[in-house]
């Protein structure tokens, strides 16, 4: 038992308005459709709202409305267009409390992190593709760059208002217009963007939003009247949407799934390395795509990092989302928790040894402890497939040479982390590594400066930064 107890700290969940039911927002307007689906909040299971699921026809009235609104949102001057994002940037900066609220409500996420991670990068995407608006000229693409049309972005259920703002944000300020499919757990906070985007007058139709699960997902990326898809998720899925894009001349980026190595070699700091493992691995409950999955940990330290994790790992705080002394939340659905306790279970019988610090999960909800495999091989299936979940392989290594072979097995490359007190190490190991994002002495860093996506399986293209530009431009 730890020596003093933490006194609940729950976030009040009054600042946030759910109606019991929300339509799909097209042209300005929400609107009914003929069928619905319940979101839940995965910490009780209790259902929030009814929401809109989108058919094919319901799409089709989003594109169409994005056809309209392209005209004159593609004439506009960059610096009007700007004014329109900065607004809607302000206005989220003002509305975060009840978006971050509202975000781990639906979402699971602790408030600690939608509060301090997720709306702040939500907002500064908006400010930093605002900036761009008015300089598309200067952004290296040619002297006078178009907007492509209609985009149709898909995007998943592990930050679901921050992977809106890094799809709308972009191409918003290339001139494009948008129809959004959020995930079918996590619709809420996409519906609230509505709302924002209503407050900041922004021209009807210039953003859609369509509620539903998969079907409406494939309904808009096939849609003929769409010019640009944009894709997160998963890679099987998104091996489909590129093959029932291919060969249509629409514009394709796929952000995929991953299995980052997070590399400690012997002179890193252990304290440090410790906050990075557990920051890589159990921020966001492990639904991260570039979550640092695979540790891999030279040999001679390997008694002494995993003692330290471990001891580490023994004060997380899994628990209620809305309490802010939480560190780990909810499972996001049970679809989710279902995949992750069968890959532990497959870990633990193909012979590694599965450990988790004692601690109490509550009765109701999707809930999985923080949990770390350790004498995992690279044959395991707990070290190839992405389990999405807060689930940490542990593999070691002698050499550098072994530890850049080991973190480069693997059919993804998004991302990777190299802990070493030698600059010119890590600098060695990164320039080898086949990831498209390598964190050094830090893990999880995110910034709308940076470009971010991957190599292989973890998919093309790259999102934030001038480079995320380029998506969305002729
Ligand atoms: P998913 O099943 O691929 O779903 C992603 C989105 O696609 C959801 O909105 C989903 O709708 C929709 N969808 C499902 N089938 C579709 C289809 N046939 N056509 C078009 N859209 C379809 O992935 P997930 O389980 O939600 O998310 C987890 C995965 O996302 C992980 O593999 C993770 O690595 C990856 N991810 C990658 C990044 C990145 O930046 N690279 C970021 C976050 C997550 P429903 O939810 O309604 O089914
Ligand atoms: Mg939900």
């Amino acid at each position: 038992m730890p020596l003093f107890e933490y006194a609940p700290a729950p976030e009040s969940r009054s600042i946030v308005d759910i109606a019991p039911s929300y339509g799909l927002f097209i042209d300005g307007e929400f609107g009914e459709a003929k069928d619905t689906f319940k979101t839940v909040n995965p910490a009780t299971e209790e259902v929030l709202s009814e929401v809109a699921l989108a058919g094919p026809e319901d799409v089709d009235r989003a594109v169409a409305a994005a056809r309209r609104a392209f005209e004159s949102w593609s004439a506009l001057p960059g610096s009007e267009r700007a004014k329109y994002l900065f607004r809607i940037a302000r206005i989220l900066q003002e509305r975060s409390r009840e978006l971050a609220v509202l975000e781990s409500l639906d979402n699971g996420k602790p408030i600690r992190e939608s509060r301090d991670v997720d709306l702040p990068l939500v907002a500064a995407h908006f400010f930093y593709y605002a900036g761009w608006a008015d300089k598309l000229k200067y952004a290296g693409l040619g002297p006078d760059p178009r907007p492509l049309g209609v985009a149709g972005q898909v995007i998943p259920w592990n930050f679901p208002l921050l992977m809106l703002a890094w799809k709308i944000a972009p191409a918003l300020a290339t001139g494009n217009t948008v129809v959004l499919k959020p995930a079918e757990t996590t619709p809420l906070s996409a519906l609230f963007f509505a709302d924002v985007c209503r407050q900041a007058d922004l021209p009807p139709g210039v953003v859609n939003i369509v509620t539903g699960a998969g079907d409406t997902g494939r309904y808009l990326v096939e849609h003929p009247d769409v010019n640009k898809v944009a894709f997160t998720g998963s890679t099987e899925v998104g091996r489909q949407i590129a093959r029932s894009v291919a060969g249509t001349g629409k514009k394709l980026t796929l952000e995929l799934g991953g299995k980052a190595a997070n590399i400690v070699f012997d002179d890193a700091p252990i304290d440090q390395a410790v906050e990075g493992i557990v920051n890589g691995i159990f921020f966001n409950q492990g639904h991260v795509c570039c979550a640092g999955s695979r540790l891999l940990v030279q040999e001679s330290i390997a008694t002494e990092l995993l003692d330290s994790l471990k001891r580490r790992m023994a004060t997380l705080r899994v628990g209620d989302p809305l309490d802010k002394n939480t560190d780990v939340g909810a499972i996001n659905s049970k679809a989710q928790l279902d995949r992750i306790t069968e890959l532990s279970e497959i870990g633990a019988g193909e012979g590694a040894e599965r450990w988790s610090p004692p601690c109490e999960l509550p009765d109701r909800g999707f809930w999985f402890a923080p949990t770390i495999f350790t004498g995992v091989t690279q044959a395991h299936r707990i070290a190839r497939e992405e389990i999405f979940g807060p689930v940490l392989s542990v593999l070691t290594f002698r050499t550098p040479a072994e530890a850049i072979e080991k973190a480069n097995n693997t059919p993804y490359g998004l991302s990777a982390g190299i802990w070493s007190e030698k600059g010119s190490r890590i600098l060695a190991v990164a320039d080898k590594l086949r990831a498209g994002v390598v964190w050094a002495n830090t893990f999880n860093k995110f910034d709308p400066t940076s470009p971010f996506g991957g190599y292989k399986e973890s998919g093309y293209g790259r999102e934030g930064g001038r480079h995320g530009l380029e998506a969305y431009l002729a």
